[in-house]
């Protein structure tokens, strides 16, 4: 009786995000402040205003402090109002993962780090043009690295 081993097709490994990130909760600890595993791992939000990179100069990249993965550009940045840094759009599509969150008896669009699962904020969709959305981000989910002169 022959053995049947299929096609092999199908695998489909070497697709997409290659290089997701995967700490354990103690590997995330020792990586991170307090102040930031609250936010990136434990969901936290740091109160309105607080954030360090609510107003930054010149141009530069928006990554996230877990991983480093770049999110947003500095010039999709606007003032909000909201008392959180606050962009139009990601860097692309495959950068930001979203979810449906009903916590709080509110039903917003809960935003995460594609690469390492980590909480950023929200994502609205009362943001200005071209998209219309506003991703709303804990300044403490994200670190500002200026563009090289
Ligand atoms: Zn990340």
């Amino acid at each position: 009786m022959a053995e049947d081993l299929g096609t092999g097709a199908g695998t489909g490994a070497a697709a997409g995000a290659g290089d997701r990130v995967e700490l354990s909760e103690d590997e995330w600890k020792a990586k991170l402040s307090p102040e930031r595993f609250a936010v990136l791992r434990e969901k936290g939000t740091e109160p309105a205003w607080s954030g360090e990179l609510l107003h930054v100069e010149g141009s530069g990249m928006f990554t996230c402090a877990g991983c480093g993965a770049a999110l947003f550009p500095s010039d999709t940045k606007f003032e909000s109002g909201s008392g959180w840094p606050s962009f139009y759009r990601a860097l692309n599509d495959g950068v930001i993962e979203e979810h449906p969150d009903r916590s709080f008896g509110m039903t917003r669009t809960e935003i995460t780090c594609a690469r390492c699962g980590g909480h950023l904020g929200h994502v609205f969709p009362d943001g200005p043009a071209p998209t219309g959305q506003r991703y709303c981000v804990n300044s403490l989910s994200i670190e500002y690295e200026p563009a090289e002169h």
